[in-house]
């Protein structure tokens, strides 16, 4: 029989499996998911205040889903941390560590691999794996807290996969991560980024959560957006918007709309008049990401100048804009690329 995932239950849902399946008592399941979600342990026997009948039993009925650290990478220039994690099923994930003046950062995976196909992105060539629970999104932020030391207090859901393609498992994370009874992370210190699955942002406009929605536009008209995302191929800029809409006008939240720029591709001072055109009444923020070239991609990023000008312009209409600073460039922290190298490195060698 599949052994139960317990560090994707909330505490409700852990006090009826202590209860009725292990028959024992509930403020045990308190005592467990202190242990899962605040001390951070990655197994039952360190449950010290546990008899060892019930770790025992916890042993053989149970999973915590355990993280392995496969690879941790080290910026030279501005100690960024990149973790290469083996998740239980031997899957190999990526995420980073930031460190901001403000506080640390995780980006986390949401999703073994991609099916999204975005044509910049390293994240999507060999398609989508499998998507992940939330007990494994738990443990990229618990075993980056325990192996750098670093209290973590801002998460990014903008690793590997499309988070609102693995709807449940995300919500459930967002809401676990913010829990009281664990990390207790603010929800406003939490941004998830989707490249646009409409339905879904309405869907989560309903949860209430006081996230960050980030939405990856890329483009300022539907045809430049359907040459390099195929999910604008299924839903319009103007049903996109619509959506982020509706999730401002339900949450009151202010969204960001990320717009990574290729050279040659949509940096030009019409894209960025007709961008702002279409935030036109929206309390709009841009982040900027300035395109990171992927081997197999042909996509190159746009010069410095280009750069500062289509920001420029773009203030110009007056909302508030970011050029996303490049973290950890010397260890390719970006987007998708150390997980694509070692995933490629492994194939030469099996060959
Ligand atoms: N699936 C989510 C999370 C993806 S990663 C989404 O689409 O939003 C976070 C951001 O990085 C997205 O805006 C994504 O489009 C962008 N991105 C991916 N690869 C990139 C690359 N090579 N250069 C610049 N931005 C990239």
């Amino acid at each position: 029989m599949e052994k139960t995932d317990i560090r994707s239950m909330t505490l409700p849902e852990l006090e009826g499996f202590i209860v009725e399946r292990l028959g024992d008592k509930k403020f045990r399941a308190k005592q467990i998911y202190d242990w899962m979600h605040v001390k951070l342990v990655q197994n039952f026997y360190e449950m010290t205040n546990l008899s060892k009948n019930l770790r025992e039993r916890l042993a053989s009925e149970a999973t915590l889903r355990p993280l392995q650290m496969a690879d941790c990478l080290v910026s030279k220039i501005d100690g960024t941390r990149k973790y290469l994690f083996r998740l239980e099923d031997g899957s190999i994930i990526e995420s980073v560590l930031m460190k901001y003046k403000h506080g640390n950062s995780v980006c986390i995976s949401s999703q073994v691999g991609c099916r999204m196909g975005c044509r910049f992105c390293a994240s999507t060539l060999a398609g989508l794996e499998r998507n992940m629970t939330a007990s494994e999104m738990l443990g990229q932020i618990y075993a980056i807290q325990k192996e750098s030391g670093e209290r973590v207090s801002n998460v990014v859901i903008m690793g590997t996969g499309e988070p609102l393609d693995n709807y449940d498992s995300a919500v459930r994370f967002m809401r676990m991560i913010s829990d009281e009874n664990g990390l207790n992370i603010s929800q406003r210190n939490i941004t998830i980024s989707t490249c646009g699955l409409v339905p879904q942002i309405y869907r989560l406009a309903d949860e209430h959560l006081q996230i960050t929605l980030a939405i990856s536009l890329h483009a300022s008209n539907n045809d430049k957006r359907k040459s390099m995302m195929p999910i604008a191929h299924k839903y319009s800029i103007e049903e996109l918007l619509k959506a982020c809409k509706y999730y401002y006008e339900t949450n009151g939240r202010r969204l960001t709309f990320e717009y990574s720029l290729a050279g040659g591709v949509n940096d030009s001072p019409e894209d960025a008049r007709a961008l702002a055109h279409l935030l036109k009444g929206f309390m709009w923020h841009v982040n900027l990401i300035p395109i990171n070239p992927v081997e197999e991609r042909e996509y190159v990023q746009s010069d410095r100048k280009s750069i500062v000008n289509f920001k420029n312009n773009l203030e110009k209409y007056g909302g508030n804009v970011t050029i996303r600073r490049e973290m950890g460039r010397d260890i390719q922290a970006a987007c998708g690329q150390l997980r694509r190298r070692y995933m490629t490195q492994l194939e030469k060698k099996e060959v």
